[in-house]
């Protein structure tokens, strides 16, 4: 019988190999940067790669659609991160034979009544003073990008900056382009204990989906930790335990006719609207604090359908695709968790909350860069996970 993967990566113990936890587009995408710098990666995923929050998402790359008034260090990364997307996804395309279908026709935010305008025109005003690329658009104007908009929207913001990715293609490339690379993913591993002694990293121990009573040890030299929501349930990190909660969202799709009745993002008041290439548009996302329950309910369909429909009425005419939901990892401040943690060999990568999907290429090179050079970038500096210590 051909040993498990699992069981061959526990009797190598070549010196130099690193580990990382996690086959989410973070993981994968740290683990095909290691792996072209030359180092030995294994990824242990304790599922199929891609199958938590990162094949759940919608895929939007908006670094703008959220900005507060708090103005912090994640919007520079968010912007760095878009930056990078366009030669990001060219390389990725070239390793893996993947289309990932990288659109860039922009972000509408609309608003459907007049206390929604306000609240539109308040945040495009603190938008424009920070001299973001936005502009005011009546609802005529809106109708006339997007014809199939409801005729009751009275203002849009238009964000043609933000750009979107078919977010499920991006994890299946990433995976492809990683061991392309050399790096090993190995699904259905899930990692229980980490072991530190003496101020660094030593080991890890993992059990096989097929022998779940027999754990194994891997040796590692450096580990990175980029479980996702699965981050905080690892052991033996003590106060380095990364606090990352799980905020579940509902989404679902249905199928546009040949003539697409959507060209770009919309972001409405209730839900968000994102077309495929492919013809599926997307509908989401409801933001509920329960724990890991992954349920999809009526109450939550709802909601979705009915901020659809009052901002796109065409929906409620076409048929259901798919409905799922998953799961974001959200740290205590709502920001990633990135970098060295003081325990030498240990690296975090995690808590990315609602924009893992935009921050995958800022990400894979900072902590890649952080581990290869034992420096920290000066833009993850902020997100170091000593500011939990
Ligand atoms: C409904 C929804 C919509 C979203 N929309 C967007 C969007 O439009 N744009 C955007 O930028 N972001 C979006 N996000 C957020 C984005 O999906 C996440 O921030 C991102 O996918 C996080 O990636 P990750 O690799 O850290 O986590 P994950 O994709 O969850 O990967 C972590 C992996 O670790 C594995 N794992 C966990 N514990 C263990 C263990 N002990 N051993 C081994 N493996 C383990 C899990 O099985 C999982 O596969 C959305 C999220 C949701 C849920």
């Amino acid at each position: 019988m051909t040993p498990h993967p699992l069981a061959i990566a526990a009797d190598d113990t070549t010196e130099g190999r690193v580990i990382v936890i996690g086959a989410g587009v973070i993981g994968l995408s740290i683990a095909w940067r290691l792996a072209q710098a030359g180092r030995r990666v294994v990824v242990l995923e304790r599922d199929a790669a891609g199958s938590g929050a990162s094949g759940a998402a919608a895929g939007m790359l908006a670094p703008l659609a959220e900005v507060d008034f708090v103005e912090d260090a994640l919007i520079d990364l968010k912007r760095e991160s878009l930056r990078r997307y366009p030669a990001f996804v060219a390389q990725l395309e070239a390793a893996s034979g993947l289309s990932l279908d990288y659109r860039t026709e922009g972000t509408l935010a609309v608003a459907i009544d007049r206390d929604d305008a306000e609240r539109l025109r308040h945040h495009f005003d603190h938008q424009r003073r920070l001299d973001l690329p936005v502009q005011w658009l009546t609802g005529d104007q809106a109708r006339a990008l997007e014809p199939f908009l409801s005729p009751s929207i009275q203002a849009a913001v238009s964000i043609p900056s933000d750009h979107q990715i078919d977010n499920r293609r991006l994890a299946q490339a990433l995976h492809l382009a990683a061991e392309r690379a050399g790096a090993v993913v190995i699904e259905g591993a899930h990692v229980d204990h980490v072991q530190i002694d003496g101020g660094r990293v030593r080991s890890l121990n993992a059990r096989a989906r097929e022998a779940p009573d027999q754990p194994l040890t891997l040796r590692a030299e450096a580990l990175v930790v980029a479980a996702g929501c699965g981050s905080r349930a690892i052991a033996g990190l003590g106060p380095l335990s990364p606090p990352v909660r799980p905020v579940k969202g509902q989404m679902l799709s249905v199928q546009m006719p040949a003539e697409h009745v959507l060209t770009r993002v919309v972001r409405a008041p209730e839900c968000y609207l994102v077309p495929r290439s492919d013809g599926r548009l997307l509908i989401g996302a409801t933001s509920e604090e329960r724990g890991f329950d992954t349920a999809v309910t009526a109450g939550g369909l709802f909601e979705l359908l009915r901020g659809a429909y009052e901002t796109l009425p065409v929906v409620a005419e076409l048929d259901l695709v798919q409905t799922w939901a998953g799961l974001r990892p959200c740290s205590l401040d709502n920001d990633p968790i990135l970098g060295h943690t003081g325990v030498e060999g240990l690296l975090m990568a995690t808590g990315h909350y609602r924009n893992g999907i935009l921050l995958t290429p800022v990400t894979a090179d900072a902590v890649a860069e952080a581990l290869l050079t034992r420096t920290t970038p000066p833009l993850i500096a902020p997100f170091s996970p000593a500011r939990f210590l």
